[in-house]
């Protein structure tokens, strides 16, 4: 059902009442917490000030880890206020409040969400996973023996996590041939991107403690798009045995939107069926996944200096994934490791079946064999200097389509 909102521009435009996704905005000063509504922001503090919102974990906040503690009550309880006010419904003096905290979208900086407390990437994009197979161990069974037993991760770095249209300095580091005697180095010449989403946690557990599969709602906020950067030379000769380290930790960027899982609850889908059954810790009462359109785009300096359109080289969904995010947060803490408030989580490269359909340039370009074509004349295998990457995300068509905006950045020498 379309519920409909008094602020110009809001219905229809993806930033409607049904989405009311959170960030961290400024103007020309202090950083500060806002929900975007159709082309604008509300400035949560002023609203905060005039007694409209209660919950003061919002005032004057810099991240929104404060907020995302405070747990489920505390999220609904703000969503249900913010229909309200921006509902039909709304008072004419409520609605004389919010128009003084209306800031225009395109006059704002926007700045991380959340202050990462830690960081970890799965690897649960299982034709990602079979692609990845396929082109680094061929002739060998794609998939590794625990594949299909637990969702694959490893640990990343909180601090190199930046808000999209930061640019991305081309990392420096070891790289070696498979037939040069020894590793050389240098910068990455075959400096990729994965297309993923990452979920954000609100409350966490005690040291020691897990938590269940079926509890994750109580635990987990949203999601933004994440792009995993990734230097596929450096991670070729590091990986082995302990996972990838210097490859990816030079930068990964993520939008600047919060998108809730209450918001998302009208696009969950049936999951495909896991085959081997799930051991107990990751059996789910109902397995779900998330329908949300996702693209990539792709724009050359050249086709910048031309005036030529970024172009869609990927289309792909997110319900292709073979592990949810129920299963991942569980599986994360069945150890008792601790999570916290602003935690991120990145879900693994997302592709789908076919080509045209893939997450990576490793994948789309299987590893520089296939060129993609770009309107310019040009090709990429892996990106190169001045490259823009976007990532795209929304669920749903029509007036109720649910928005992420978009994650972004350019790569400089
Ligand atoms: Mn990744």
């Amino acid at each position: 059902m379309t519920i409909s909102s008094w602020i110009a521009g809001a219905d229809g435009s993806g930033f409607g009442l049904e989405n009311l996704p959170l960030g961290i905005f400024a103007t020309d000063d202090a950083p500060r917490s806002g929900v975007a509504i159709g082309p604008s922001v509300v400035d949560l503090s002023m609203l905060i000030r005039e007694r409209l919102i209660d919950d003061e974990t919002l005032l004057d906040a810099r991240s929104l880890n404060a907020f995302l503690a405070h747990g489920p009550g505390a999220w609904r309880s703000l969503r249900a206020t913010l229909q309200r006010l921006f509902g039909e419904t709304a008072t004419g003096d409520e609605r004389d409040a919010v128009m003084r905290a209306l800031v225009p979208r395109d006059a704002v900086t926007m700045h991380m969400p959340i202050d990462v407390q830690d960081y970890v990437d799965f690897f649960s994009g299982i034709e990602h996973a079979i692609n990845l197979g396929k082109i680094l161990r061929p002739g060998s069974e794609p998939l590794q023996p625990n594949y299909k037993y637990l969702p694959v991760g490893y640990h990343g770095r909180a601090s190199s996590i930046v808000v999209s249209d930061t640019p991305i300095r081309r990392p420096h580091g070891q790289r070696k041939a498979p037939d040069a005697p020894a590793p050389t180095l240098g910068p990455s010449q075959m400096l990729d991107i994965e297309l993923e989403m990452a979920f954000v946690t609100g409350p966490g557990n005690k040291m020691g403690e897990s938590i269940a599969a079926d509890n994750v709602r109580d635990h987990v906020y949203g999601y933004v798009l994440l792009n995993d950067w990734s230097a596929r030379d450096i991670q070729a000769w590091e990986y082995v045995p302990l996972g990838p380290f210097l490859a990816k930790s030079f930068a990964t960027s993520i939008s600047p939107w919060l998108v809730s899982l209450d918001a998302l609850e009208p696009y969950r889908v049936a999951n495909r069926v896991l085959d081997p059954e799930p051991l107990p810790h990751l059996r789910v009462r109902e397995n779900y996944a998330y329908d949300i359109s996702l693209e990539i785009l792709l724009q050359t300096q050249n086709m910048r200096e031309q005036d030529i359109a970024p172009a869609v080289i990927s289309t792909t969904n997110f319900r292709e994934m073979y592990w949810n995010v129920a299963q991942q947060f569980a599986h994360m803490t069945s150890n008792g490791s601790r999570v916290r408030a602003g935690d991120l989580f990145g879900t693994g490269t997302i592709s789908g079946h076919e080509p045209g359909t893939y997450g990576s340039l490793i994948e789309l370009s299987w590893r520089g064999a296939n060129p993609i074509p770009l309107p310019s004349g040009e090709t990429r295998t892996f990106l190169e200097n001045g490259d823009t990457i976007a990532l795209h995300g929304w669920a749903g068509t029509g007036p109720t389509r649910i928005d992420f905006g978009e994650v972004r950045g350019t790569i400089i020498a």
